[in-house]
């Protein structure tokens, strides 16, 4: 097999590489959109299932909205049209002619979705609304990389209806708890979280919280985003209920979502330059066995072996015996390892000798030998120990990537020699803020719940300022 670029060399080729050759994704015909493998899709799937079960644990319901937007409702949302407008795909023919009204193929759902909530809606007694989906959106976009940003993704789209402010606030804020638990739990990756500066939030919300993580190039990765979203679509779809006074009043509104970018963010997090690390909790394998085979020789006692180590497992873990013969136990080795199975179980004529077989671990790559009849126990030891490990290390990783700095030279100077979350004083003027953007491509990731006070704004001087996490991002 030929060898991945190396990460500290060529930190791009490097993911592409890992996302292609552990047969994650492919390009597509169409430029911009990409093909998920089943290695990828199954990864997603195990996302998909602990996500699905966090959101109906707090209440949520899953439901469908078509694909399909007429264009006129994305136009009742002035911030709304303004943002998503030039990402748009539009279909203009159908069954052979030119369609009476354009329709949008939805780079999200929030005007299909209140413009039906409008008929479901009428009292406080049909409220609160919660809903999500699992669905492809499509979002027109030039610089496109597989899974962190394609034309078309997989995501899941939360959408809550509410009768006062403060329960809409509310949710938004559990659902960036949920991300963060997701995220942290799942994912083994430490999160920043905050609300989001007026002009990073999404088009259309009050606020906007964001989950953000740190990748090994030091440049951060929005991974997930809540909007706490006023009476806004409500007001553009005249959604009203009769509150509990017996007045008229305009629904309350949150939106929040993940996508199939976080299993990019997931491969740019733990991975190294034999492949692909996993957190066992999301790897579609956990074990692999691998019997170390001979040509032309009488293998039966080996696999025999193998079968039995497998079978006390499949009950609790994911398993599978790799018994190929037409291909070498070392290139075996290398493709699970490519793949980043989190434990690979060796057995050879020597180790069936002694009753016992190698334990290998992906992440350290360590090699242990344990007695045969010991394994079920070592493997239930050993994944949850390597889940934390690679929490563990990420985090180590996040803390040192964030630093403080005082003056704008200071902050430059850092941003390029190092990277990561910039610390540095902000005093909240969009203008200061579009500058360091401008001449960085630094932007304020988000603003923490608790900030620390800081004397002057690093740009204008200007005060009262506070230290805010300043990154390149994904
Ligand atoms: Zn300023």
């Amino acid at each position: 097999m030929a060898k991945i670029a190396r990460r500290d060399q060529d930190y791009s080729q490097w993911y592409v590489d890992i996302v292609t050759r552990a047969e994650m994704a492919d390009y597509a015909p169409v430029k911009g959109c990409m093909v998920i493998r089943p290695w990828g899709y199954a990864i997603w799937e195990r996302m998909q299932r602990a996500l699905d079960d966090m959101f109906k644990a707090t209440g949520h319901q899953n439901a469908y909205f078509p694909l399909l937007i007429p264009q006129s409702f994305l136009q009742k949302e002035a911030e709304h049209v303004e943002g998503f407008a030039p990402e748009c795909a539009v279909v203009t023919r159908g069954g052979g002619k030119e369609l009476e009204e354009p329709l949008v193929i939805r780079p999200t759902s929030e005007t299909i979705i209140w413009a039906m909530y409008k008929k479901w809606i009428q009292s406080w007694r049909d409220l609160p609304l919660l809903y999500n989906q699992w669905a492809n959106v499509v979002r027109w976009e030039m610089r496109t990389r597989l899974f962190l940003r394609t034309t078309e993704f997989l995501w899941q789209e939360g959408h809550t209806a509410h009768a006062t402010a403060g329960e809409a606030v509310e949710e938004a804020e559990r659902m960036l708890g949920v991300y963060k638990r997701f995220v942290e739990d799942w994912m083994a990756m430490p999160v920043l979280t905050g609300k989001k500066t007026d002009a990073e939030k999404f088009a259309g919300a009050v606020t906007t919280y964001s989950v953000e993580a740190l990748m090994q190039d030091n440049r951060a990765l929005q991974a997930g985003t809540s909007h706490y979203l006023g009476q806004n679509f409500a007001r553009a779809f005249d959604v009203q209920f009769q509150n509990r006074a017996g007045e008229l009043e305009y629904v309350y509104a949150t939106s929040w979502g993940v996508s199939s970018r976080l299993v990019g963010a997931l491969v740019m997090s733990h991975s190294d330059d034999a492949g692909l690390v996993l957190p066992p909790k999301l790897a579609p394998l956990e074990v692999v066995i691998v019997p170390i085979l001979k040509a032309d020789a009488d293998n039966s006692a080996i696999l025999t072996a193998a079968a039995r180590l497998a079978e006390p497992l499949q009950d609790h873990v994911r398993v599978k015996v790799d018994d190929r013969d037409n291909v070498s136990p070392g290139w075996k080795f290398n493709e699970w390892e490519l793949k980043g199975v989190p434990i690979r179980i060796e057995i050879g004529p020597k180790d069936l000798e002694k009753g016992q077989v190698v334990v290998v671990r992906r992440d350290t790559r360590e090699k242990t030998p344990v007695p045969q009849g010991e394994v079920p126990v070592h493997v239930a030891d050993l994944l949850p120990e390597m889940q934390q490990a690679l929490y563990d290390r990420a985090k180590e990783r996040l803390e040192a990537g964030c630093r403080p700095a005082d003056t704008y030279d200071d902050f430059k100077k850092i941003l390029e020699e190092q990277g990561g979350f910039v610390y540095a004083p902000w005093c909240g003027n969009a203008e200061c803020e579009a500058r360091v953007q401008e001449e960085t491509k630094a932007t304020i990731r988000c603003i923490p719940d608790e900030v620390e006070a800081a004397g002057a704004c690093m740009i204008c001087g200007n005060g009262p300022a506070q230290r805010v996490p300043f990154a390149k991002a994904y």
